[in-house]
């Protein structure tokens, strides 16, 4: 976005036009990549927004011209989540307990001393500021746990990633008795990543063994090398052709492999699928 503007800065383009389009900029990245809308219609008819950013009328506007709509700012848009977890908190009161916030009297006679401090920890060398309150020290300022001397327990920490993949990628094939149709090869790729239970799902159905590639390793990669027609794809779409051909070596019927979001494959790939095919 910084050299955009740069970019834009230079060929002569204005301080408002710039903000504006900022300001369009983030709500459709919101829109279009975070909620991930297809359409800004999907939205709805009524549109309440919150959080800081649209204390920004630029922000707020762009929103209501790329949905169309009028779109309801409360007054209190930058605290509505501080908001509503003070419903919750009211809601789980429990008669008895008695609340840490200080009181007005507690408030009034509170001390506090500040420290600025380099946190020497990693090469961010991040600026702290340590403020002691009634005996109690809050860090501010570091990026991480450790800049506020809180340890990180690995160990309990589940791997999410490798829960992902091993779930992922646990599908159980269909045997060559039951397989009618043969075999389908599926890369182990790109959208594959996401895709592969529904694939997996619709190619068993059908009564296909699907054969996926191996995990991807530099040995893999460097089996499709000889395929690869240009130089200046990208690392992902050239390890696809080593699994294009793991997947020949496993003697898979036909290769399928879904690319619609990979546009500059498309020039690649056609080669080698065509070669499998025949
Ligand atoms: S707070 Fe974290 S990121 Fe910053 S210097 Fe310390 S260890 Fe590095």
């Amino acid at each position: 976005m910084n050299s955009k503007v740069k970019q834009a800065q230079k060929e002569g383009a204005t301080v408002e036009d710039i903000s504006a389009g900022l300001s369009y900029s983030v709500i459709k990245n919101a829109l279009f990549k975070v909620i991930k809308l297809k359409d800004s219609k999907d939205i709805g008819n009524k549109v309440v927004v919150q959080g800081g950013t649209f204390y920004n009328d630029a922000v707020l506007r762009a929103f209501e011209k790329i949905t169309g709509l009028e779109v309801v700012r409360p007054d209190i848009s930058g605290i509505m989540g501080a908001f509503g977890a003070a419903l919750i908190a009211k809601d789980n009161y429990q008669a008895g307990e008695k609340s840490k916030v200080l009181n007005k009297d507690e408030i009034i006679n509170l001390t506090y001393t500040n420290e600025i401090k380099r946190c020497k920890l990693c090469t961010n060398n991040c600026l702290l500021t340590l403020t002691k309150i009634n005996n109690k020290t809050v860090v501010t300022g570091n990026r991480c746990e450790r800049g506020a001397g809180i340890e990180i327990t690995k160990e309990k920490l589940p791997n999410l990633y490798e829960y992902k993949y091993n779930k992922l990628f646990s599908y159980k094939p269909i045997d060559d008795t039951e397989a009618i149709r043969g075999s389908v090869g599926i890369p182990r790729v790109l959208n594959i990543y996401e895709d592969y239970p529904f694939w997996f799902t619709f190619f068993t159905e059908l009564k296909f063994k699907v054969i996926l590639s191996d995990t991807s390793t530099r040995r893999l990669y460097e089996l499709g090398m000889d395929t690869i027609p240009s130089d200046t794809v990208c690392y992902p779409a050239k390890i696809v052709h080593g699994h294009i051909v793991n997947l020949i070596n496993k003697g898979a019927n036909f290769i399928f492999i879904h690319l619609c979001p990979m546009k500059k494959l498309n020039l690649a790939m056609p080669i080698i699928i065509t070669t499998v095919l025949l």
